[in-house]
């Protein structure tokens, strides 16, 4: 039954839902649970339309039933002429025949024995044209049989109390078995017949513990499925919390996962943007290194970061180090008979031209306008004196025209070799070589002369 009553929200045929309502109402009152009885009749009323009174009503005969089941009789009564109209209404004969009855057998309860005989003996006969059994044709013949005991109508009363007790004992319904016995035994009693009183009595004590033992059992049993099923849904709803839990669990999990990794690909692009940045920075500062190193003509070494190096070289090599120094021949008239340009263009050549001929590009340097110098590790006078004649040579084998002038390139060469003489720093050896320049230059120029 609480299975049914659970399901109730998942049904859409009303007729279906109407009877669990109603299977839960008659349960529920053999239980005496009156309160659970009249929420289904309650909800029972509120389904019914105009279209369909049915469930209207049944539910308000449950109503007056329950009502009158719990003891309360005027309430009851008073639903009694509205019950009746909504029934006639429906065309729900059997059910407005059971709420005539009950108000019948109401009659009798209340002492109004007269009345209850007048409206409960047309009911029975309509209760039998209908040919449909009903509980309340043996309450309303018990009644009846009470009211002709009250009137001392003892013929009557027994008539009626006995066909109460057989069709109680036909139906098998022991409840109302037990009504009509004591009924039976009380006429029994007042007819004088004591023997068959006390045999009613004896069934009556029996029937009596029967219908308390079957409550008893009934509502054991009502109790634990009434747990079982709170249970279940307690462990339904224990599910479905659990559930939402997992659900924002899964949900907070996804939304960190996204965090991770909107983290990571900021941390990414961050990294990136520093890598780029720094590349930037490393590349711009080499470019100043470079451009603070650099001829920008000649692309060799300037004269500041020649000396650097010549000196680390020298201390390097331990003082075995040859320079060679070499100055533009008259390189003044180039520049004033063919253009500026043009004395660029022999710089250029001839740097190029020299800086083929060396191991090391790096050994070149440019000291100032068209004066170059060559630092030599390793080289004694001899191997330096070679590499400035063939650099010598190399320079006026140099052809001009590309310029789009014809004229010589020359140039004059001073050798120094490290431990010549006095010569022990850097500086001293290309002062030397400077020298032995100065000594080409007054020899008639285009020519090597050594330091000695
Ligand atoms: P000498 O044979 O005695 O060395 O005579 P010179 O004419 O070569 O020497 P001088 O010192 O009289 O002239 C050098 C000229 O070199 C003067 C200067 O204008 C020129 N010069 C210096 N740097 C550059 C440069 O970068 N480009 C050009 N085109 N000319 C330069
Ligand atoms: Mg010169
Ligand atoms: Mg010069």
């Amino acid at each position: 039954m609480n299975e049914g009553i659970l399901l109730l929200p998942k049904l859409t045929d009303i007729n279906s839902v109407v009877q669990i309502l109603q299977a839960a109402v008659v349960l529920d009152n053999s239980l005496k649970a009156y309160d659970e009885s009249m929420q289904y009749a309650e909800r029972m009323y509120a389904l019914g339309t105009d279209s369909f009174s049915v469930a209207k009503c049944t539910g308000i005969a449950d109503i007056i039933e329950i009502n009158f089941l719990r003891g309360e009789n005027d309430r009851a009564r008073s639903l009694v002429p509205e019950a009746i109209k909504v029934c006639d209404a429906t065309g729900s004969k059997i059910i407005t025949l059971m709420i005539k009855a009950m108000a019948a057998i109401d009659l009798v309860d209340s002492g109004s024995a007269e009345l209850g005989i007048s409206a409960g003996i047309p009911l029975l006969l309509e209760f039998a044209k209908s040919n449909q059994t009903s509980d309340f044709v043996t309450q309303l013949e018990d009644a009846i049989a009470r009211a002709y005991l009250k009137k001392n109508d003892l013929v009557q009363a027994e008539r009626y109390a006995l066909q109460a007790y057989q069709s109680a004992k036909l139906e098998d319904v022991v409840q109302l078995m037990e009504k009509s016995s004591e009924t039976l035994a009380k006429i029994k009693r007042a007819q004088g017949n004591m023997a068959s009183a006390l045999d009613y009595y004896d069934i009556n004590l029996a029937l009596k513990k029967k219908v308390l033992d079957d409550q008893l059992h009934k509502n054991l049993a009502y109790q634990r499925v009434k747990f079982d099923t709170q249970d279940k849904a307690n462990q339904l709803t224990l599910l479905e919390q659990k559930n939402k839990i997992l659900r924002t669990e899964k949900q907070l999990e996804q939304k960190n996962n996204q965090n991770l990794l909107m983290l990571i690909a900021l941390g990414a692009i961050l990294m990136a943007v520093l890598a780029a940045w720094s590349f930037k920075t490393l590349k711009q500062k080499n470019l100043f290194r470079l451009s603070s190193q650099i001829d920008g003509l000649t692309q060799v070494s300037n004269r500041s970061h020649f000396v650097a190096c010549g000196m680390q070289q020298f201390d390097k090599s331990a003082g075995s180090i040859s320079v060679i120094l070499f100055d533009m021949d008259h390189f003044k008239n180039i520049n004033d008979s063919f253009g500026h340009s043009v004395g660029d263009w022999v710089l250029k050549s001839v740097s190029d031209k020299v800086k083929a001929l060396l191991p090391k590009a790096e050994m070149l340097g440019r000291l100032g306008g068209e004066e170059f110098a060559i630092c030599l590790p390793k080289f004694d006078q001899h191997q330096a004196l070679a590499l400035a004649e063939s650099c010598r040579a190399a320079i006026a084998a140099i052809d001009s025209n590309p310029s789009g002038f014809a004229f010589p390139i020359t140039a004059s060469f001073g050798v120094a070799s490290c431990g010549m003489r006095e010569l022990k720093e850097f500086e001293d050896t290309l002062a030397a070589a400077d020298k032995a320049l100065y000594f080409s230059k007054t020899e008639g120029r285009n020519r090597v002369s050594l330091y000695q």
